[in-house]
């Protein structure tokens, strides 16, 4: 069976949706769509089959045919510190692609400065990377990245589910021995927290821990942060789509 190409409408109602701007661009110069064509089409989290009826300049109008049934985001949110702006967008992408629900963009003790200053304007940025991501894995949602905060007004507003902290530090509970503990098979949310290039500070992990986290290792080597990032998220899912299988 051919898969039909998956989008993410702009604007949508009950029975119609449409793409606007460089996306209808896209699908009528680029794929030379034509109305009468069916794609799949995600409008306000749920998934249609559609068929797309006019194409205008910088506007594609589709009526939406028949919703089908969407594989949810995993209840996976990750506090990831600003790092590297290249580095943390390769993060967001394939974080996006693993199937998490919502990023928040943390300003660390260590986060550089410049860097600091610069993620409330990316914020933009990342959201469009988690947008093209969801699309171009055929996601059914967009993961929401929040604006950029402190830690601690991160922390003062996670509360549900099991709270883990990713430190190269932790010698003795692996993050896998730690999902099985916190029941996340059965399906429970999930926090991960990732450090910056230069770590968490002492200060900074007495935080975490006077919100209950638990820290959990990745295995002896010091991995990069998008790299820590990436591979608890894969081990998560992991958990997450056995239960579900
Ligand atoms: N400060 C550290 C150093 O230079 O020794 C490196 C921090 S590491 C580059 C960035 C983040 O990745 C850490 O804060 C942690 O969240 C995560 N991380 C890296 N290696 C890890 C491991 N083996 N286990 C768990 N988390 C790890």
């Amino acid at each position: 069976m051919m898969t039909r190409r998956r989008w993410i409408a702009d604007e949508w109602n009950e029975t119609t949706a449409a793409l606007t701007g460089e996306q209808a661009a896209h699908l009528i110069r680029v794929l030379r769509a034509e109305p009468g064509m069916e794609f799949d089409m995600v409008a306000g989290g749920r998934l249609f089959r559609a068929v797309l009826t006019e194409c205008a300049n910088d506007i594609a109008r589709f009526e939406l045919l028949q919703e089908m049934e969407a594989d949810g985001a995993l209840p996976i949110t990750l506090l990831l510190s600003v790092f590297k702006f290249d580095r943390m967008e390769w993060a967001i992408e394939k974080a996006t692609e693993l199937g998490v629900e919502r990023i928040v963009p943390v300003v660390a003790s260590r986060t550089e400065k410049h860097l600091a200053l610069a993620s409330a304007k990316r914020v933009e940025r990342w959201r469009r990377i988690a947008r093209e991501a969801a699309q171009q894995s055929r996601r059914s949602d967009v993961p929401a990245i929040e604006d950029a905060q402190p830690l601690k007004t991160a922390l003062k507003r996670e509360q549900a589910g099991a709270k883990l902290l990713l430190s190269e530090s932790e010698e003795s509970v692996m993050l896998s021995a730690a999902l099985r503990e916190e029941s996340t098979r059965e399906g429970r949310a999930l926090q991960m927290a990732f450090g910056p290039e230069g770590g968490w500070t002492q200060q900074e992990a007495s935080l975490f821990e006077a919100e209950s986290w638990k820290s959990v290792s990745l295995g002896p080597r010091i991995l990069r942060a998008e790299t820590a990032a990436i591979a608890a998220t894969a081990i998560a899912g992991a958990f997450y789509n056995e239960a579900a299988h």
